[in-house]
């Protein structure tokens, strides 16, 4: 699943209050929890929690777990991390500029601590892992280090803080899916949801240092799946996103009968929750995408007609060097069954730039592929090493940084030209649209999705409310929105 551009993040705005910089959030990197809605288990004595997330959309969920374990040990949550006994933020690797980010924000938030003696500063997920005990050398202003399967530790390692020690975790399981825990949702529009159906990554992408902070694949118990959808739904949710690094390898056996399940047939079960429930899911490996999923998407209305399917290179020697494990040719040939079973779906990408040894043959492979594939949206990034990656250990960072830049402008550029060719195609057509609430420029727009993923901005009618859906024709475009009104 993709985690945002540098692009994206190079949005990141610091406004200063009169204390303390405060981040202005273009793409919910470093957003702040907050919900009015838990109910405490102790009112007495109560302590407020602030959570930022960063990086992908596994971070985000997960924070929805750490909240709900921290609603059962007298926490309270708090949107101002100024009045907060507990300050966390969850933390994202995948590239150096993430850790920056965090590294950035800590000194802001050294200053808080400083001004509130008593309160109590954690990193959580992907860097505490990563780093371990050096970041509480690091970072003396830090109390707590706990790594993404170790949350449910959280009330013991506060305890020990409290009793004036540092609380650190990074304990990797083979077993915790955080199956039994009920997320509790993050302040979100009520209409879209995300539930993590496996957790960890068996691939050894060369390039990725997701294997060693988040640790083996393993998948969660479907029956949890599909009761936490049923939940959502009779809460009026009407979208799920099901989350994974690879979806496509999910496996769960069942303990007595023995039965296999597979993606595909997890799928099927969540389509059956609600006709009116849409499907997504995030992220798919080319490498293990198969035509039973195609069929299953196919088959039900409501699992929605868009596949996120990372490329990452269009050339073959560079994507035999990520050890990705398929080249441009099995590329293709996934493209062209999705085509061939699900013609109406939209596929998006993520494409790194400058991979070690890429060529500008090896570049122009990459242009030539997003030309294809057709590609509604990317994400795309400009190669950073990892420490610990196979790449790190085998291959040289051999492209300059400003071939690099040069080439993810190339990419960029493309992309936008691309995607806007896409939406203009979709002009006058009529779309079924899940409203997801008010559009971000003007309260008498309403913003939702098609089935396609394509954001679908439209004016308000009376009688239409967030999770109703609407069928919407389209009149206009740019290259992120299609714009149209209700019909
Ligand atoms: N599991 C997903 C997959 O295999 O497609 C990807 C998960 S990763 C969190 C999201 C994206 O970050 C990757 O698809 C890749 O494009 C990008 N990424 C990962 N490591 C990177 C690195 N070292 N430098 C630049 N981009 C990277
Ligand atoms: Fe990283 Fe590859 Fe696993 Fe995705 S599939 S999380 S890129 S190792």
């Amino acid at each position: 699943m993709a985690d945002f551009p540098l692009s994206l993040l190079s949005f990141f705005a610091m406004s200063y209050t009169e204390t303390v910089p405060k981040i202005i959030d273009e793409s919910r990197q470093g957003e702040a929890f907050y919900s009015p809605h838990i109910q405490l288990d102790k009112p007495i004595d109560i302590k407020r929690f602030y959570i930022e997330s960063y990086g992908c959309q596994m971070n985000f969920s997960d924070s929805e777990i750490v909240a709900s374990i921290l609603s059962g040990c007298g926490y309270t949550p708090t949107r101002e991390v100024e009045e907060a006994d507990l300050i966390l933020l969850n933390t994202c690797s995948i590239r150096e500029k993430a850790e920056e980010t965090v590294r950035k924000r800590l000194r802001t938030i050294d200053k808080i601590k400083l001004a509130r003696p008593g309160s109590m500063v954690g990193i959580l997920g992907c860097m505490a892992e990563r780093l371990k005990k050096s970041l509480l050398e690091e970072e003396k202003l830090v109390d707590l280090v706990v790594g993404p399967d170790a949350y449910r530790d959280l009330p013991n390692l506060l305890q020990r803080v409290e009793d004036g020690d540092k609380g650190i975790n990074v304990y990797l399981s083979k077993e915790e899916t955080y199956a039994d825990i009920s997320p509790v949702r993050l302040e979100s529009n009520g209409v879209t949801a995300f539930i993590s159906i496996m957790r960890g990554c068996d691939n050894m992408c060369s390039f990725c240092v997701v294997p060693f902070t988040r640790g083996r694949e393993r998948s969660r118990d479907p029956f949890t799946i599909v009761s936490e959808a049923e939940h959502l739904f009779e809460k009026g949710y009407r979208e799920v996103t099901l989350l994974g690094q690879n979806v496509d390898s999910y496996k769960w056996q069942h303990p007595e009968t023995k039965e296999n399940y597979t993606f595909a047939r997890l799928l099927e079960l969540v389509a059956h929750v609600h006709p009116k429930l849409r499907i997504r899911f995030s992220t798919s490996h080319p490498k293990d995408m198969t035509d039973d999923v195609l069929e299953m998407m196919a088959r039900y209305d409501n699992i929605c007609k868009y596949i996120h399917l990372p490329v990452q290179s269009g050339s073959s020697r560079i994507l035999s060097l990520m050890n990705r494990t398929y080249d441009r040719d099995w590329y293709i040939n996934r493209v062209e069954s999705i085509r061939r079973i699900v013609p109406d779906c939209t596929i998006s990408s993520d494409i790194i730039a400058g991979f070690c040894t890429e060529t500008k043959e090896d570049h122009q492979d990459t242009l030539s592929m997003m030309a294809w594939a057709d590609y509604c949206m990317s994400y795309m990034f400009m190669y950073s090493e990892r420490p610990g990656t196979l790449a790190a250990r085998k291959y040289k960072d051999d492209v300059e940084e400003e071939v690099k830049k040069s080439r993810l402008s190339e990419i960029i550029a493309l992309q936008n030209s691309i995607s806007r060719n896409h939406n203009l195609r979709d002009e006058g057509k009529v779309f079924s649209v899940l409203i997801e609430g008010d559009s971000r420029k003007s309260d008498t727009e309403f913003k939702g999705r098609n089935t396609q993923n394509k954001v679908v901005v439209f004016g308000k009618q009376p009688g239409y409310k967030p999770g109703d859906y609407v069928n919407v024709l389209i009149e206009s475009s740019t290259s992120a929105t299609l714009i149209g009104r209700i019909v």
